[in-house]
């Protein structure tokens, strides 16, 4: 039975309340300390945060976030690439370029076609991969995507293979996630794109996507199925995004309640545009500031939720947002069917939309790590079961340092070895000594440096703790 958990009335009075509680600067100074310490927030105190227009307020905003985000993430970024399988889609979405009405050739990849874009992504240095395609059970029935994953899994380079495949395709039934369980995934990714019911409707034209109780209810069929690991995510521009922001917590909330563990990442896309629509037609759009201060109350209100952003924000916003909450990006990404092989071939399809960080995976990597950071190829976690409440609980028990950063060091390493010059390897060698001092288990920090000397010297590999 889909239940509907987002109570539209309830979700607009407290943004209206926080209106003018906002102004109580002594209300705002209180959620902002209970929030440095780590206390969880009230809705109303998070829908005053998102509505505080004052630039003190914002300004302390972000620098909890950052400090919640040091705390928990340190200096690690996880990298991930999408990888689309099939355009074909039966929905009609007023923001989609695969919008069914759209007239363009459509594809979906043949295995070898599969094979051909994974080689390219594993050339990239790539782990983690996010499978993506449009809604069509005739062209894309549930099969093929389990064949995708079998294919993506199968495949074994010189410098290792793909371990990790996510999977972002439409809401589906207990049986086809079933299938997907079975199948190895990580995580299983579905934006909302809004919470706000009558905007869903009115973006949602037709097509088994414009029923909303079945979008909503279907990390619940998810975790029926044996799937603790989702991750949600809303489409900034379509609704107002202070709703859409508490949409997520209170979805979060939803699940937590009922399954013990709720969303184990959240994304934050921003509409873009595309092919066949027009993005002055959408009069929610986000501007950065508005949206910035959104990620860092995220941040605050759900800090151990990875954050998930993706190329649709150039490389100022995507440097910017780091700092405030984000703990995964893409990079080198293409959001076409056969991108990869295409960009190569200097091709151009029809991408799902446009992006707006075209850097190569090499330069952002090499960026992040000139900012400090420590790119992770880590897929520890769910190659060690550690998924839903159990990695919450390592989460919350402060022990994500002892095994986080080794893995993000050790993949480091291993990537710095298989695809680093000498230059690059130095950077890493200044990141690898920085940074080990702050693995506080002795016996791990141990292992983990005679694990990377056995990476460097070609003993060994893809070790993780
Ligand atoms: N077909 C699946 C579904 O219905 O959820 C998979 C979704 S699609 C491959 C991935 C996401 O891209 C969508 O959920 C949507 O949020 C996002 N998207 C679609 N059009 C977009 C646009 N113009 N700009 C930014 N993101 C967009």
């Amino acid at each position: 039975m889909n239940e509907n958990f987002i109570d539209q009335k309830y979700i607009e009075e407290i943004l209206k309340e926080a209106n003018s509680v906002c102004a109580d600067n002594a209300f705002i100074i209180n959620s902002l300390d209970k929030a440095q310490c780590g206390e969880t927030l009230t809705h109303k105190e998070i829908a005053s945060l998102l509505k505080t227009e004052n630039p003190d307020h914002i300004k302390r905003i972000f620098e909890i976030a950052g400090d919640i985000k040091k705390r928990i993430y340190g200096n690690r970024i996880v990298m991930f690439a999408p990888l689309y399988v099939s355009d074909f889609c039966v929905n009609r979405c007023a923001y989609c370029s695969f919008n069914h009405n759209n007239n363009f050739n459509r594809r979906k990849l043949s295995m070898d076609e599969i094979r051909e874009e994974v080689k390219i992504l594993e050339m990239m240095g790539h782990k983690r991969l996010a499978i993506e395609a449009g809604e069509n059970d005739n062209e894309c029935p549930i099969d093929y995507i389990i064949e995708c994953i079998k294919t993506i899994y199968d495949m074994k380079f010189e410098n290792g293979e793909i371990r990790r495949v996510n999977v972002n395709i439409a809401a589906t039934t207990i049986e086809n996630y079933r299938k997907l369980k079975e199948a190895g995934i990580g995580t299983y990714i579905l934006f909302q794109e809004t919470y706000h019911e009558p905007t869903y409707n009115r973006v949602h034209f037709s097509g088994p996507k414009k029923d909303f109780l079945w979008h909503l209810n279907a990390f619940d069929r998810a975790q029926d199925a044996g799937i603790d690991d989702v991750g949600g995510g809303v489409l900034f521009g379509l609704a107002d995004p202070y709703f859409d922001a508490m949409g997520l917590l209170l979805h979060n909330e939803h699940l937590e309640k009922k399954y013990n563990t709720g969303f184990h990442t959240i994304s934050v896309p921003r509409l873009c545009p595309a092919a066949g629509m027009n993005i002055n037609d959408f009069p929610n759009l986000t501007d950065d500031d508005t949206f910035a201060k959104i990620v860092a109350c995220l941040r605050i209100a759900v800090p151990f939720t990875g954050m998930i952003l993706s190329t649709r924000e150039n490389h100022e916003m995507r440097k910017k947002l780091l700092h405030l909450g984000i703990s995964q990006i893409s990079a080198g990404s293409s959001t076409e069917v056969g991108g990869y092989t295409k960009r190569n071939n200097k091709e151009k399809l029809n991408p799902q939309f446009y992006v707006n960080d075209e850097r190569s995976a090499t330069s952002i990597i090499s960026e992040l790590m000139d900012d400090s950071y420590i790119p992770s190829f880590c897929t520890a976690c769910y190659r060690e079961g550690r998924t839903g409440d159990r990695f919450m609980s390592l989460a919350k028990s402060g022990q994500i340092g002892n095994v986080c950063l080794p893995n993000a060091l050790m993949t480091l390493c291993e990537y710095s070895m298989d695809y680093g010059d000498d230059e690059f390897r130095k950077k890493t060698d200044i990141i690898i000594k920085n940074e080990i001092p702050q693995i506080k288990n002795e016996t791990i920090r141990k292992k983990t440096i005679e694990n990377m000397e056995k990476i460097r010297s070609g003993e060994g590999r893809d070790f993780f703790i």
